[in-house]
């Protein structure tokens, strides 16, 4: 087993169109409780696999920014934006093990991700990058079959301590405040003219009403 010395860097991705207090409580909460060094929020550019964004890359990246901006621990990483091509998690994650070889690091998804991780991108390199946190989302079970099923089986952990303990390699699922917002959810609320206050911080409301994005016909990149 090897000890490192540098709290696991966590890595948030999503495409946060928009962001919401889900996602922030759900980051907040994982930093604290897991004993990460940061919590590094990673807005994909084009993510695959989903129907494309409404707002444009930029202004989700704008979006994370203001709602992270005051608490300390919480970093925005904006290679995927600036990356062209398809937003795979597998080459970000190769790219932060490149430049942190020896730091753990902790790939935070919700279940509901996890529940699709084999349509991802070369899923299988993605467990020997980094650790995966998995976060309880409303409505998501731990899948017990199939290939996630026994992937699960193999790696999983309750000990916070194995994700400082190794670079990669373990899942732990990870009970976090159920908070049942989602950025579908939310841009319904928006195209309906509905105010989205205490789902999102006031910074994001402000930069969504001056941008008027999620009110007008969907946006291009
Ligand atoms: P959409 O409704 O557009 O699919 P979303 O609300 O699920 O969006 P994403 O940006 O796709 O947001 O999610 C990024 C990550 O955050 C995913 O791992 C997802 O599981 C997680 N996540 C999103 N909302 C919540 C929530 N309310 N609680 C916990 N995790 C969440």
């Amino acid at each position: 087993m090897t000890v490192t010395m540098t709290a696991p860097l966590g890595v948030f991705g999503g495409t946060f169109d928009p962001i919401h207090y889900g996602h922030l409580r759900t980051a907040f909460e994982l930093l604290q409780e897991l004993r990460l060094g940061e919590m590094r929020f990673v807005p994909a550019g084009d993510p695959p696999h989903r129907a494309p964004p409404r707002a444009t890359a930029r202004l989700r990246l704008a979006l994370v920014r203001a709602a992270t901006a005051d608490q300390p621990g919480f970093v925005v990483d904006d290679r995927e934006v600036l990356r062209e091509g398809p937003s795979y998690t597998v080459l970000t994650l190769r790219e932060l093990r490149a430049e942190h070889p020896l730091r753990p690091l902790c790939l935070a998804i919700g279940m509901d991700a996890f529940a699709g991780l084999t349509e991802w991108h070369r899923w299988q390199e993605l467990v020997e990058l980094a650790h995966l946190v998995v976060a309880h989302r409303p409505g998501w079970q731990a899948p017990r079959d199939g290939p996630l099923g026994e992937l699960l089986a193999a790696r999983r952990t309750d000990r916070i301590a194995d994700l400082h303990e190794a670079q990669a390699g373990r899942i732990l699922v990870h009970a976090v405040t159920q908070l049942e917002i989602s950025s579908t959810g939310l841009r319904d609320i928006l195209a309906a003219g509905r105010d989205p206050r205490y789902l999102v911080p006031d910074t994001v409301c402000a930069q969504i009403r001056a941008t008027g994005c999620y009110y007008s016909e969907p946006s291009t990149r």
